[in-house]
């Protein structure tokens, strides 16, 4: 018998290898997780397809390679073959490394696979022994509207079909309390299992905590970058045993073995982090949906501000649209929105030269009075973001990337250093210009450590609390600095978009949005939509405690026209996201037209350029309508760590036509990629980042 077998290498081909039923004592399934000799080299493999009769000239079998082993624990499941495979042809990857990419990475080493096995021994074997004693059982009576969204989604889960709903909410509306519900009651079925995907958060201990007293008698997994690769290990077989049926996972969760699931849901599901930016560039979201449709069964959407993609298909029915329009909470309220213009606090000079005005003082003092606490949200860590000579205005641009290099203030000393945030460059702040000598150097703009200074320096008897993900790195002190702010005692936060996840602060009254200019005139089309769904999140972080009457957010803008601060404050998020999906339509930018990029990174622009030019050329031979291919352009960010970047994007309204056209690209990837490998293409489809 031969198998043919994907192995984790870039190519898209399988590999014949013989099966000696004598020697592994089993037939081989579809599935198995198999070591082999690849190259010159032991490796896993996984069985994609059995061949019993086979056809080839005698000589070439002789020459094949036998399976060596099986793994004794796991196997890769019929579903998630089907679901890589899928992967495989649409964002156009080997599905050897789809595959592998999938799976905790000890499986994929033959020689880790006794060590795997004692493992999972161990902890059966601790589980016994201490099952979960003193934790409550915790449950929601909802209220009239979480109650109707409840009633459809059971009805959607009896039918066993596959739907699209969209639950749409305000922050603290109940939807985590209804789809939890709804989950709960799928669950009555013994065998079921569901599956939660949650975006990429460092912090989800809230969540997974009410997680696991809502589902108090079942195994919940929880699959996300900090866990060891022990717990990883061991959770894929709890999975693929149907031990576990509650998993609760950041994107790549999707490929989880679980083989009952009968729901799933995508929380935040607007959330860029769904998307993988490098590898294999899959959106998790997309995926989800996919899964669920071939499975047949409910998948449902939460998010307070729906992204563009999902709120089209609302608009053109193909997704059902549940909505929460309340807090859940009795006493908490939609924050009220305040718009601070800048050119007039500059024209009046109330403003200090850390950009921070007048009526931001005032707002911090009165929370402070009223023994509440401030949360300010600025997207930027660090000190300040360039470094600027006043004299012959060098500025500091990292040697690697076609970025500014940060202002950061060391934690132990109050020197000053240079960093990339892109490739990790370091260097002590110089003392005079690098160009000129002179010793006059200015920072120029704000990052959080510099409003912490400046705050420090204003408000020396409040508590400054800082959190991004300098002040968060060591273990645990995340934890502790989230303790802080929940003990409730008045202070100043200043916090990146860590901080607006997931978080259910109930002494936050004020909150201030500094540095959001930027984003409302961007060259990235999505820039709006991004900051508006940030911004509603902030906003749905205060007004969540009992006595929170009252709670703001003042805004820090330029623009106070923009169209965008009219539809928060009036709270016409629907309104807000319909225009924005007319004016794609308009413009025939995505979810109208459908992108995919391809990108070539060298050492050289030029090469980049070429390259990029010869495949259009190549493509335009047998261009239909509805295709655009650009011209190659650099990335926004062009330079990263020494290599240049460059692209050429091409689009179509026609998925179908996408596809093939994609497919041709790809044909001539590999052929470069045979000839040259100073060169590397790669294919994004429905990219995020340009
Ligand atoms: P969302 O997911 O929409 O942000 P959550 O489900 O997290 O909202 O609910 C916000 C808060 O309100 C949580 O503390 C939750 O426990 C509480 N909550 C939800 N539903 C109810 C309810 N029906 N009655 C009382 N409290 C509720
Ligand atoms: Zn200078
Ligand atoms: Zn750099």
């Amino acid at each position: 018998m031969n198998v043919k077998i994907a192995i984790d290498v870039p190519l898209f081909q399988l590999f014949d290898y013989t099966w000696s039923l004598e020697e592994l004592l089993q037939h081989p399934k579809v599935g198995d997780i198999v070591k082999v000799e690849f190259g010159k080299k032991m490796t896993a493999g996984i069985v994609i397809q059995i061949d019993e009769k086979v056809t080839y000239a005698n000589k070439q079998i002789r020459n094949l390679k036998p399976v060596l082993e099986i793994s004794p624990e796991l196997k890769v499941t019929q579903q998630v073959i089907n679901l890589c495979q899928f992967s495989s042809k649409y964002y156009l990857k080997p599905l050897g490394e789809i595959l592998f990419s999938s799976l905790p990475s000890d499986w994929k080493k033959p020689n880790k696979w006794a060590l795997l096995q004692k493992q999972i021994l161990r902890d059966q074997e601790k589980k016994q022994n201490n099952k979960n004693s003193d934790v409550e059982e915790y449950s929601w009576n909802l209220n009239e509207e979480q109650n109707k969204s409840l009633e459809y989604l059971k009805t959607s889960s009896n039918k066993k079909k596959f739907e699209l709903t969209l639950l749409k909410g305000i922050t603290g509306s109940g939807k985590t309390a209804v789809y939890l519900t709804w989950l709960k009651d799928v669950l009555k079925d013994e065998t079921a299992q569901c599956l939660i995907l949650i975006p990429e958060i460092n912090l989800t201990p809230q969540l997974e905590k009410i997680v696991k007293q809502v589902f108090i008698n079942e195994e919940v997994t929880v699959l996300h970058s900090d866990i060891t690769s022990a717990q990883r290990n061991i959770a894929w077989w709890k999975i693929e045993k149907g031990i576990s049926r509650v998993i609760l996972g950041t994107r790549l969760s999707i490929f989880a073995p679980a083989k009952k699931i009968k729901a799933i849901v995508i929380d935040e599901e607007h959330d860029y982090s769904y998307k993988q930016q490098d590898g294999l560039r899959y959106n998790a979201r997309d995926l989800a949906i996919w899964r669920a449709s071939e499975l047949k069964v409910p998948i449902l959407l939460t998010s307070a501000t729906p992204s563009s993609e999902t709120w089209q298909k609302v608009l053109q029915n193909k997704i059902t649209l549940l909505t929460l329009n309340k807090k859940a909470k009795d006493g908490a309220s939609l924050s009220k929105l305040s718009l601070i213009n800048m050119g007039i606090a500059r024209k009046n000079k109330k403003i200090n030269s850390y950009g921070i005005t007048e009526e931001l003082n005032e707002v911090i003092t009165r929370t402070k009075k009223n023994n509440k606490q401030t949360l300010i949200f600025i997207n930027r860590r660090g000190y300040a973001p360039i470094l600027h000579c006043k004299t012959c205005s060098w500025k500091s641009n990292c040697k690697k990337c076609s970025a500014w290099m940060v202002v950061h203030k060391k934690i132990d000393s109050n020197r000053k250093v240079l960093q990339c945030h892109h490739c990790g460059s370091n260097q002590y702040i110089p003392l005079n210009c690098p160009e000129c000598g002179n010793q006059d150097l200015e920072t120029l703009g704000m990052g959080t450590q510099k409003i912490e200074e400046s705050l420090k320096d204003t408000y020396p008897e409040i508590d400054i609390i800082r959190i991004d993900s300098d002040s968060t790195k060591t273990k645990g002190s995340a934890e502790e600095l989230f303790k802080k702010i929940h003990a409730g005692e008045p202070a100043i936060i200043i916090g990146t978009q860590m901080i607006i996840k997931g978080h259910d602060f109930q002494h936050i009254q004020s909150i201030i949005v500094i540095d959001v200019d930027k984003s409302l005139y961007s060259q990235d089309f999505r820039a709006v939509e991004k900051i508006f769904s940030q911004l509603v999140q902030v906003a749905g972080r205060a007004g969540r405690g009992q006595a929170a009457d009252g709670a703001n957010i003042y805004i820090q803008t330029e623009f106070i026209e923009h169209p965008m601060f009219k539809a928060l404050a009036e709270h016409h998020y629907d309104e807000f996201i319909t225009d924005i999906v007319k004016e794609r339509k308009e413009y025939q930018l995505p979810p109208y037209s459908h992108q995919a990029l391809i990108i070539a990174e060298s050492k050289s622009e030029q090469s980049n350029n070429e390259v990029l030019q010869s495949l259009k050329q190549y493509l335009e031979q047998e261009l239909s309508e509805n295709i655009q291919i650009s011209d190659p352009t650099p990335r926004v960010l062009q330079r990263l760590s020494g290599v240049d970047r460059n692209q050429i994007l091409i689009e179509s309204n026609d998925r179908i036509k996408l596809q093939k056209i994609l497919e041709k690209a790809l044909d001539y990837i590999e052929g470069i990629k045979k000839k040259s490998r100073s060169i590397k293409l790669q294919i994004d489809r429905d990219p995020l980042q340009f």
